[in-house]
């Protein structure tokens, strides 16, 4: 279909604003141009060079706009345009992590049954808790296997975290374009980072368009599930709008995310405070801070996103900064996406595969940047080469946008080394500081007092809303829900027992058979590799492999041995070692990814992401136990 709806104006405005070294491999793609092949990357083209290819690509659309969508190449095909698309060369490793980056398939990551797929049992189910991101891909997996599946959810619609948070201008921090569902590719954002609506209508979008709203019960929380060992299920005790209700399942699988439960931090004089005190996560719709007294506590990602909205607002803003954050610019944050752009998506066949491709691409060459070079650091360095040129970099850029106030840069540069924590997107953040109606404050906060806040130096800040963007009880994994295993243990009794939660490859815990977890203890990828919407489906392919592999062999329970959990834990505790997080120069003790009552990594997977990859892609079989009865252990 030739391009009749665009003129040559429209396609050179699409080209002009789209990522020239997605048009080069969908250009290369399409037409096998020796001359594009060629061609640097962007980069380092000439401006004749580029001018030439934007020529080349509007040429080409004019005669050949399509709306078709390109097959995969196979393997060595695949291999050489990820080669070029980057101007890498793949290892083994390297390549299965990306080839399904681009998503040239229907359903890329998730595994579906080939031509030996045997009968499901008619009472074999799964029940998924929680309908965010996660939960609604596991079922979409689920569905895909064919396995009958409900999805219990506590609030009243899919979107999880999006759901509950809804405080002024959230929104994505990683490019829209990455962070969307691998398997639905119909979606054209609004901006180049979705704002929280919008991604909210996004994940109701895909759980009604793959049916698994109407597989889901919404207003139903799970209390309790208990491994009954002589059915060889899980039973559930779940709240529901009309009290408790008891379910069966072969197969439970938690999705209930790291951001479910807003840390409530108990301020002396808390209740003595006239005004209105709001969590993020509790963002009252009819809330309005026109000509308030407003404080925000907290600079994570949640506080750092919200302060220059609320400024904006506010009578006068003052912010409450207890650690100092790295905090970085993203190029189009906060930008629409242009139209022609979307146009390009929709009718240049490739593009959507190769900008996607590309936006994601260096993420994965991150993990040299959470890591300790100890010959760098003996001749003196801080970190290792990147982590200080970044360091370096992100100084500068809050010089730049205090405009170089020594009276704000001196209290927010940190003292620790960047990425020891989650990063944090700048949103204006720096800008608000230095308006007249907005304050910093680093004295530490003593007591709530009626009329405001007062801090250790005495001061009383007079306030009419203090936003507590204080973080979420990230490490109380899976609460408040309880989980009786095989031997009769509370699963959070048996992590006491040690040293805090742990799992085998964050998704399993010896003695709770056939349940897994999205997203459990050490399951947040230290370098990210591909986007967390895209781990959330590789974690679910995981979990899915192991159901085909049940259901394959008749087994009644799948679960991770003891020797396997013990054994990869020790593993991840060396690993973690090196971790600039867990460093003195990463400010151990000041972050939610260490856990400082044990000492130890409790967020994060330490491995290099396609080695992570890797261990749910191709599962160790010998990890896994398999029983064809349920029966008692010992
Ligand atoms: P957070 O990163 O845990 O930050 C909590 C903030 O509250 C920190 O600045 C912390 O200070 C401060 N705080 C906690 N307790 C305090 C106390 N007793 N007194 C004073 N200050 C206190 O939480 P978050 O900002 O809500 O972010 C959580 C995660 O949500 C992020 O890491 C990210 O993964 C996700 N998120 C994503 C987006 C997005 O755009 N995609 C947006 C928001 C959040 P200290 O640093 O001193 O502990």
């Amino acid at each position: 279909m030739a391009a009749t709806d665009a003129d040559r104006d429209t396609i050179r405005k699409a080209i002009d604003a789209a990522d020239l070294n997605a048009v080069r491999m969908a250009l290369y793609q399409n037409t096998g141009d020796p001359a594009l092949a060629a061609l640097p990357l962007a980069k380092d083209m000439s401006d004749e060079q580029r001018d030439t290819l934007r020529q080349q690509a509007v040429d080409w659309l004019l005669a050949n706009a399509s709306n078709a969508r390109l097959p995969e190449p196979d393997d060595a095909e695949l291999r050489r345009l990820l080669e070029m698309a980057t101007g890498e060369q793949l290892g083994d490793l390297e390549f299965a992590a990306r080839r399904e980056q681009t998503a040239f398939k229907d359903y890329p990551f998730l595994v579906q049954w080939g031509g030996d797929r045997p009968d499901i049992p008619a009472d074999f189910n799964a029940v998924i808790v929680g309908s965010g991101f996660s939960g609604v891909v596991m079922a979409v997996q689920c569905q895909l296997l064919g396995i009958p599946y409900t999805v219990i959810e506590k609030g009243d619609e899919p979107g999880g975290t999006w759901n509950i948070n809804r405080y002024p201008d959230v929104r994505v921090d990683t490019i829209s374009l990455t962070y969307e569902l691998s398997f639905e590719k119909d979606w054209r954002w609004k901006e180049y980072f979705g704002r929280g609506e919008e991604v909210r209508t996004y994940i109701n979008h895909v759980s009604r368009k793959f049916g698994v709203f109407a597989n889901t019960r919404f207003n139903h929380a799970l209390a309790k599930a208990t491994f009954d060992e002589a059915k060889g299920k899980w039973l559930l005790d779940v709240d529901t709008p009309n009290g408790s209700e008891r379910m069966e399942t072969s197969v439970l699988i938690t999705a209930t995310g790291l951001f479910a439960n807003p840390k409530i931090v108990d301020f002396p004089g808390r209740d003595d405070f006239g005004g209105e005190i709001v969590h993020p996560a509790r963002w009252p719709a009819d809330l309005s801070l026109e000509g308030k007294r407003v404080a925000v506590i907290g600079n994570g990602s949640t506080g750092i996103q919200m302060v220059g909205a609320i400024a904006e607002q506010a009578a006068h803003t003052s912010v409450f900064q207890r650690t100092p954050q790295w905090i970085a610019p993203r190029d189009k944050y906060g930008q629409p996406m242009e139209p022609e752009v979307h146009w390009l998506m929709d009718n240049f066949p490739g593009y959507w595969n190769w900008a996607r491709y590309m936006a994601g691409a260096p993420l994965f060459d991150t993990h040299a940047l959470v890591c300790n070079d100890p010959e760098w650091q003996a001749k003196g360095g801080k970190v290792n080469p990147v982590s200080d040129a970044m360091r370096g970099e992100l100084a500068a850029y809050i010089e730049r946008e205090t405009g170089g106030d020594r009276s704000i840069i001196d209290r927010v540069l940190p003292d620790y080394a960047p990425m020891s924590r989650r990063p944090v997107v700048d949103n204006g953040w720096y800008r608000a500081l230095t308006r007249d109606d907005c304050d910093l404050v680093t004295e530490p906060i003593e007591r709530f007092s009626a009329n405001g806040i007062v801090t250790g130096d005495g001061t009383e800040h007079p306030l009419d809303v203090v936003v507590t963007a204080t973080g979420f009880e990230v490490v109380k994994y899976l609460w408040p829900a309880q989980f009786f295993g095989r031997s009769g243990v509370e699963v959070h009794d048996f992590w006491d027992s040690g040293d805090g939660p742990r799992a085998y490859i964050g998704a399993m815990v010896p003695d709770f058979p056939n349940m897994f977890m999205l997203y459990g203890p050490n399951s947040q990828p230290v370098s990210s590799g591909p986007a967390q919407s895209t781990w959330f489906t590789i974690w679910s392919a995981f979990i899915g492999r192991c159901l085909m592999r049940m259901l394959r062999e008749q087994a009644a329970t799948i679960e991770v041995t003891r020797e396997a959990y013990d054994s990869y834990n020790k593993a991840l505790d060396v690993e973690s070692r090196n971790l600039v997080m867990m460093s003195k120069e990463g400010g151990i003790e000041k972050n939610y990814y260490v856990d400082n009552e044990h000492g130890r990594v409790l967020v994060n997977a330490p491995w290099y992401g396609p080695v992570f990859q890797n261990m749910f892609a191709d599962p160790d079989w010998d990890a896994l136990e398999l029983r064809r009865e349920s029966a008692p252990v010992g």
